[in-house]
C-alpha cells in the first residue's frame, strides 16, 4: 500500500509528520505523494481541506485520515497520543472506508469561454466584489427569489459545521445526500423579500444563481478564493464524486458535533 503525509507546517505538525512517515515505512509501507492509496493529514480540518484539493483527482483511489494538533476536528479526530495505534491499524488491518458527499459547482461565462467546474468539501460562497450582491435564485430550474444581501453559501453536509453553522444553518449529518443554501445578511423589508430560512435540497435537485446586478463575483471554495468575471449563472448539486475517510474505530458524527461544540468532557 503507498501512503502520503500532508502537514499543517507547524513544528508539532511537522515533527508528527515525519514519526508517521517514518513508522509508516518500517512496516515498509511505500511513500508516494502523487499517488497515494491513503493520506494522512496532520493539523486540523483546515489541513484536510487541503489535502482534499490536492488528491482530487484521485479521490476514487485515495482515503483520507486526519490528525488534530489543535482542537478536535470533524475531519481531522485522532489525537497525537494514538499515532501508534493508528500506525499499526493503517499497515495491519485492512480499513473501510466510510464515504461522504461532496457539492459540486458550475460556473457559466457571458463570453462563451470553458465553464469552470470544481468540487467542495465544505461549501462554496457567492459575495458580489462591490456593494450588495443581488441573484435570482432557481430551484430545479424554477425561479425561486430574488436575494438581495452580503451572499450565499452553499454547503456539503460535512460542511454544515463549518461557516454554514455560522450563518445559522442546520446541521446535516453525512449520510444524507443533500447541500444546504444559507443566506448571508440577506436585506428583507416591505420592498424586498428572501426565504429568510436555510433551504436543504436533495441530489436530485439543482441550485441555480443569475446575477441581476454585476457579473463580477468573489466566490470561494472552501479554503481558495477566485474572482470570476462576466458570470451568467453558476450551479449547485450533489457531485456524483464522494469522498472518502478510512476509518479505524468508531468515532460517530453526533458524537463529534457534541464534543466540538457541546463539552469534551463527560456529563
Ligand atoms: P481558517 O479561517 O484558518 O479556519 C476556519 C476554521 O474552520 C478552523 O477552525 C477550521 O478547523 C474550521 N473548519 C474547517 N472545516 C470545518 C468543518 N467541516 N467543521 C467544523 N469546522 C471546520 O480557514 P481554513 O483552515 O482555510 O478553512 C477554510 C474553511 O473556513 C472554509 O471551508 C469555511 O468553512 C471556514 N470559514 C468559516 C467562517 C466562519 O465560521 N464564520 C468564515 C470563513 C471560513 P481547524 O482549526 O481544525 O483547521
Amino acid at each position: 500500500m503507498k501512503f502520503a503525509v500532508t502537514s499543517k507546517g507547524d513544528q508539532k505538525s511537522n515533527i508528527l509528520s515525519h514519526k508517521i512517515r517514518t513508522y509508516l515505512q518500517d512496516f515498509e509501507l511505500e511513500y508516494d505523494e502523487d499517488q497515494p492509496d491513503i493520506v494522512v493529514s496532520v493539523g486540523g480540518d483546515g489541513t484536510l481541506l487541503y489535502a482534499f484539493h490536492r488528491y482530487r483527482s484521485r479521490l476514487d483511489k485515495t482515503a483520507f485520515v486526519g490528525i488534530h494538533t489543535g482542537h478536535l476536528g470533524f475531519y481531522a479526530d485522532w489525537v497525537p497520543e494514538e499515532i501508534e495505534k493508528l500506525v499499526i491499524a493503517i499497515a495491519k488491518t485492512p480499513y473501510q472506508t466510510i464515504e461522504y458527499p461532496l457539492l459540486e459547482v458550475m460556473i457559466r461565462y457571458h463570453h462563451g469561454g470553458k465553464e469552470a467546474w470544481m468540487l467542495a468539501l465544505n461549501e462554496a460562497t457567492v459575495k458580489s466584489v462591490e456593494g450588495t450582491m443581488v441573484m435570482d435564485v432557481d430551484i430545479r430550474g424554477e425561479h425561486f427569489e430574488r436575494f438581495r444581501g452580503d451572499g450565499l453559501c452553499v454547503s456539503t453536509p460535512s460542511g454544515s459545521t463549518a461557516y454554514n453553522k455560522a450563518l445559522g444553518g442546520a446541521i446535516l449529518h453525512p449520510s444524507i445526500p443533500a447541500i444546504q443554501l444559507a443566506e448571508m445578511a440577506s436585506i428583507n423589508n416591505k420592498v424586498f423579500r428572501t426565504i429568510g430560512s436555510p433551504l436543504i435540497l436533495p441530489s436530485h435537485h439543482t441550485c441555480t444563481l443569475k446575477p441581476v446586478s454585476g457579473p463580477d463575483f468573489l466566490v470561494t471554495v472552501d479554503h481558495l478564493t477566485q474572482l470570476h468575471k462576466d458570470v451568467k449563472a453558476i450551479q449547485f448539486r450533489v457531485a456524483t464524486e464522494r469522498v472518502r475517510f478510512a476509518r479505524f474505530r468508531p468515532f460517530p458524527f453526533w458524537k463529534r458535533v457534541h464534543d466540538s461544540f457541546i463539552s469534551d468532557e463527560r456529563g
